[in-house]
Formats: C-alpha cells, sequence, structure tokens
C-alpha cells in the first residue's frame, strides 16, 4: 500500500478495535488500482454515525442525514460513511432517506459502477464481490446490476458514467450504454448543483472531447441548463485541445463556442447555479479574450486584467488560435510584473493628499483623478512618486 492509504490505516484500526468493520472504498481504491493519484480516501464503516463520533473526538457532520462524518486525525481529515442501502427512490432521484446496515456487500452493491464498488481492508486485500478489478484491467465503466434500473433509481449516473470517461478514457460497456441511450430524458429530475458537479468533472478531464462527444450522440446535453438546441455549436468543442485548461476556463471556453456574450453570461452560469465570484472571473476572461482576438494587450489592460485573467485570456487566446507554447504568455506576464504598480492602493498619493493639495472637499473630482493619475503611473508618463505627482497634476491644471 503506498500514501495517502497509509496514513489512513489507523484510523480504520480504531474503527476496528471498536468492534466494527472498515475499509477503504470508492474513487480512492479505484484510482489506486489505476496506479493513478489519489485525492482523498474515503472509509466506509458498519459503525453508525452516532458511533463514529463516539470514537474519534474531533469530527465534524457533513452529510449526517446520508451516514457521513468528517473525522480529524493528525491534521488529516477523512470522510467515514457508514455502510448503507439506499431504499427507496422517487421520481428517479436519490432517495432522501437512507437505510444503515452492517454488511459490506450490501453497501457495494448500492455503488454506481463496478470500479467503484470495490473495498479495500487495511491490510490491502481487496474485497471485490462484482469484479470491478476486471472492469478497470478492462477499462470499462459497467453498472452494478442491471444498468436499466440503476439509471432509474439515479438518473444523475448516465452523467457519471460520461464524467468517468472524461476522467480515466474508458469505455461505457454496451448494456450500460443501451440503458443510458433509452432512460437519458430521466435526467430532467435532476437537480442542476448534483449536474454542474459532474459536468465541472467532466470538463477538465484528460478524455474531455470524447465526453463531449458522448453527451451530444446521447442527447444528454439537451437536458443541461443552456445546452438544448445548441448542438452545432457545442461541437465545435469537440475540436479544440482542451489540454492543461482549468475549470474556469473550459467554462469560458464552452460560452465562447456559444457565443454567449455580455448579460447572456451571468444568465447562462446562474442557470447552471455557479458562485457569483465565478461568475464575475469567467465574465472578465471572456471579455479580454474578445479584446485580445481584436488586438494585443495594452498596458493598462494588463493592470485591469491581473496575472489570473492574464494568464487564463492568453491560454485560451493560444487554443482559439492553435498555437501551443507558453512564451506569449510568459511575455504578457513579464510585462504585467514590470508595471509600477498592480493595485489602485500602490499608488503613491490618496484621496486625502489631493484635497489637501488642493484645498477642496471631497467629491466625484477625487476618484476621477485619482483615475487620471493611476493611468499615467500604468503608462509611466509620471512617476509612482508623491512629490512628482504633486508637480505633475499642478502643471496639468495650468494646461487646462
Ligand atoms: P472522484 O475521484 O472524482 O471523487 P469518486 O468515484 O470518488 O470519484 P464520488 O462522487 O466522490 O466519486 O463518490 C464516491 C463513491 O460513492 C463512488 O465511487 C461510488 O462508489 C459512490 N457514489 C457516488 N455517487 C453515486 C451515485 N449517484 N450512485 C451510486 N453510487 C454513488
Ligand atoms: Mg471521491
Amino acid at each position: 500500500m503506498k500514501e495517502p492509504f497509509l496514513s489512513a490505516i489507523p484510523v480504520l484500526k480504531r474503527l476496528e478495535d471498536a468492534g466494527y468493520e472498515a475499509y477503504f472504498v470508492g474513487g480512492s481504491v479505484r484510482d489506486y488500482l489505476l496506479n493513478k493519484t489519489i485525492s482523498d480516501v474515503d472509509i466506509a464503516t458498519s459503525a453508525t454515525p452516532e458511533e463514529v463520533k463516539e470514537i474519534f473526538p474531533k469530527t465534524v457532520d457533513i452529510g449526517i442525514e446520508h451516514g457521513t462524518v468528517l473525522v480529524l486525525v493528525n491534521q488529516q481529515s477523512y470522510e467515514i460513511t457508514t455502510f448503507r442501502t439506499e431504499g427507496e427512490y422517487q421520481d428517479y432521484r436519490r432517495p432522501k432517506e437512507v437505510s444503515f446496515i452492517r454488511n459490506l456487500n450490501e453497501d457495494l452493491q448500492r455503488r454506481d459502477f463496478t470500479m467503484n464498488a470495490i473495498a479495500m481492508d487495511r491490510d490491502g486485500t481487496l474485497i471485490d464481490p462484482f469484479n470491478g478489478q476486471l472492469a478497470i484491467r478492462e477499462n470499462v465503466i459497467r453498472t452494478v446490476g442491471s444498468a436499466n434500473n440503476r439509471f432509474q433509481e439515479d438518473a444523475l449516473r448516465m452523467m457519471r458514467a460520461v464524467r468517468f470517461v472524461s476522467q480515466l478514457s474508458f469505455s461505457i460497456e454496451e448494456e450500460t450504454r443501451h440503458a443510458l441511450a433509452e432512460l437519458v430524458p430521466l435526467l430532467q429530475n435532476i437537480a442542476v448543483e448534483r449536474k454542474r458537479a459532474e459536468f465541472e468533472k467532466l470538463l477538465v478531464g484528460k478524455n474531455c472531447n470524447k465526453a463531449i462527444e458522448i453527451l451530444l450522440e446521447t442527447n444528454i446535453f439537451s437536458f443541461l441548463p443552456g445546452l438544448a438546441d445548441q448542438k452545432k455549436l457545442i461541437e465545435k468543442l469537440v475540436d479544440f485541445d482542451c489540454d492543461g485548461l482549468t475549470k474556469k476556463e473550459m467554462w469560458s471556453l464552452l460560452l465562447f463556442c456559444l457565443s454567449v456574450k455580455g448579460k447572456a453570461i451571468e444568465t447562462f452560469l446562474r442557470d447552471w447555479r455557479l458562485p457569483m465570484k465565478e461568475i464575475k472571473d469567467i465574465q472578465q476572461i471572456l471579455f479580454f479574450v474578445e479584446k485580445r482576438l481584436e488586438q494585443e494587450w495594452s498596458v493598462y489592460d494588463l493592470y485591469s486584467a491581473g496575472s489570473d485573467t492574464i494568464t487564463s485570456t492568453e491560454k485560451l487566446y493560444n487554443k482559439i488560435n492553435g498555437l501551443n507554447g507558453s512564451e506569449s504568455l510568459q511575455y504578457w506576464l513579464n510585462l504585467y510584473q514590470k508595471l509600477p504598480i498592480k493595485q489602485l492602493s500602490s499608488l503613491a498619493v490618496t484621496g486625502s493628499d489631493l484635497m489637501e493639495w488642493f484645498n477642496q472637499q471631497g467629491g466625484p473630482w477625487v476618484k476621477e483623478t485619482l483615475l487620471k493619475i493611476e493611468q499615467a503611473v500604468i503608462n509611466e508618463t509620471v512617476e509612482n512618486d508623491k512629490k512628482t505627482i504633486k508637480e505633475w497634476l499642478k502643471r496639468c491644471q495650468k494646461l487646462e
């Protein structure tokens, strides 16, 4: 075994010492078998959430109704989920209520795909009742049990299948694919937030182009906000080399392909329930991408954009023009680094200085003058030095 499992072994041991069963499960075991970097280790146990909380002094209830408790051990946090079945499914959605059980196999059985239904104990022994290892060897995504039933229980699993195509470059096994082709309309019952989580993982996956192709072939895209009836435009995304792009850059590229501009960007992303901060960042990136396609960066634009937006804009500019290499990005970032100031607060003068110098009360003129000074400092018309700026301002006034 290797990290991060090794550090988590004491967590399993403590549960076992208290008389419960405990295993590593889910994505971490799958990624371990695939020799991929493991993000978080998920732990499943026969102990109920209350019992887990009795064993570990530091816990956070993060999804207690689904049986998940976050446990803090040696500055690390682990999600511990009680073995459960999902009982009755309603309206093709994940059930509201779950029942806790003491049996591992039943817990593995409620999981979506065979590759995600493997458990590993603390000695590294695998418990794999549904042949998940075979699926991993064959690079296939296959539901645990009848694909028809599993997709009807929770339609989100269809999107999960496609996001795993993107992340793992696996293909969807035939029966699973058939069921998916038939049941896609059930996705209309699924909350946007859940769809977004899968869609964002899909966007940043290595095999994103193929996954987008599948979204189009299977008609899943028709059940995603803002994408219905946009097949022709979404197809443009399939031809892009999306390697190395971040989540925000992928959203920006998607919106660029869809020719969504101005106010419509916010509407589109709000429909996907993106947080406002991310919406603002994406709007800014798209604003500068459009500008960049018309002209080179001005120093003032570099200043207004800041290094993160310059980076995203330039990466997208290169992708859109089919250019590779990061020389242009380095060039513009260097220029940005050399700017005399990076933000208004670094200006050597403040509003109160201005009021004192001109012996005038505050008002819109203060902000206007500061912006004028800011521009002049950025363009290196005047040095960012209090005395120099004062003299420059007086000179400007005389000319007016
Ligand atoms: P990632 O590495 O992206 O986190 P993951 O496989 O861990 O992938 P999660 O969404 O974190 O995916 O879910 C953890 C595990 O919970 C899955 O491996 C799977 O066993 C189970 N699971 C998650 N969502 C569902 C679902 N909708 N239906 C059935 N099982 C699910
Ligand atoms: Mg996970």
